[in-house]
């Protein structure tokens, strides 16, 4: 490999070709860091809005450390993966309990923080405090197993992702090496005709399959929308669940929630009391998801003003619904690339 050679051409087209994301404005490590927290399992066109957003609410390490959970979990709604919002406000506090508001400039430093892996701290330390130290995430494993023509295991992606790293330029390298995968080196069909380092690429295009992934399950459940009025009945999450604790979300008709109705097994067959159908999936789920008419009578939960959604946590699913039902007041997120992906 000339891995000088490689640099070169992957920085050269990085500069020219990166795409304009909001976190690639500046270096500033509170920044870099909320959008790293944000891009781990999410696309990078959801999460620009969350972004700014999140930004507005909380400008600083300090405002984020001062917030309550429940307004950083409200900033984090329709993102996902919520114990993310609350390891980074968790280690806010930390900054600014432990190390009076200053971040750490190494990734090890970084590491010590709740909620910071690996992936990370390389990733925060190198984009903005410039450390020498190589990222590796699905996109970089994808891009430097295509280039070595074989497959990697384990410690053997990141040494060879440190070899490859530009000492020089490594915040600028380790996002080139994502930006190629999440852009032209692709899982499926790479477009290794307008790839910057093809002609250093031993298999150019996809390495044949070893084994198949985790199959996805399938799963049915119901929810009822009760509305009255501008108001919506909804359900908190129990506080010490071990998914989405205390957020918000329709009663479900499974008995999870008590004083629910059961909808009986004959009527789940009548299509016409289903208000509608949506789908969705969570990691290796893929969940169809009724929604049922039903009346208030009886129902237990929290009437919520429809006004004050946009500033409840709520689960992920919980607002798509609410958006399906057109209760959800949100502009629709911005389109980039269909490939726009960090993982
Ligand atoms: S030539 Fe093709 S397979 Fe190789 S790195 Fe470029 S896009 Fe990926």
């Amino acid at each position: 490999m000339q891995y000088t050679e490689f640099r070169a051409r992957l920085l050269g087209w990085y500069g020219a070709q990166a795409r304009d994301l909001p976190w690639r404005k500046d270096r500033d490590p509170y920044r870099v860091w909320v959008s790293e927290i944000m891009l781990q399992q999410t696309r990078v066109a959801a999460v620009i809005d969350h972004y700014h957003e999140f930004l507005r609410r909380f400008p600083t390490v300090e405002k984020l450390a001062a917030a309550r959970e429940a307004s950083v979990l409200a900033a984090w709604s329709g993102l996902g993966y919520y114990r993310r919002a609350r390891m980074l406000h968790a280690a806010a506090k930390v900054i600014v309990r432990e190390k009076k508001g200053e971040f750490p400039a190494t990734s090890d430093g970084w590491r010590e923080l709740p909620g910071i892996g690996r992936y990370t701290a390389a990733a925060i330390a190198s984009i903005a405090f410039n450390e020498a130290v190589a990222v590796v995430d699905g996109n970089v494993e994808r891009v430097i197993e295509r280039i070595a023509g074989k497959r990697l295991v384990g410690e053997a992606f990141w040494t060879e992702a440190q070899a490859l790293l530009d000492a020089a330029r490594p915040g600028d390298f380790n996002q080139a090496m994502m930006e190629l995968g999440a852009t032209i080196c692709t899982p499926r069909a790479p477009a290794c005709l307008t790839c910057p380092v093809a002609d250093l690429c031993v298999t150019r295009g996809e390495l044949p399959a070893t084994e198949k992934g985790p199959r996805q399950k399938k799963r049915e459940i119901h929810f009822v929308l009760c509305c009255e009025r501008d108001r919506v009945l909804l359900v908190q999450r129990p506080r010490d669940a071990s998914l989405m604790a205390g957020m918000w979300e329709l009663p479900e008709t499974t008995g999870a929630h008590p004083g629910t109705k059961q909808i009986p097994r004959s009527a789940r067959n009548d299509k016409s009391n289903v208000k509608f159908s949506l789908k969705h999936s969570i990691t290796v789920t893929d969940y169809t998801v009724r929604v049922w008419r039903q009346a208030a009578n009886g129902a237990q939960g929290e009437w919520v003003n429809v006004k004050r959604l946009k500033g409840l946590a709520l689960t992920g699913l919980a607002r798509k619904i609410l958006r399906k039902a057109d209760l959800f007041p949100e502009k629709p997120v911005r389109k980039l690339h269909a490939s726009d992906s960090r993982v």
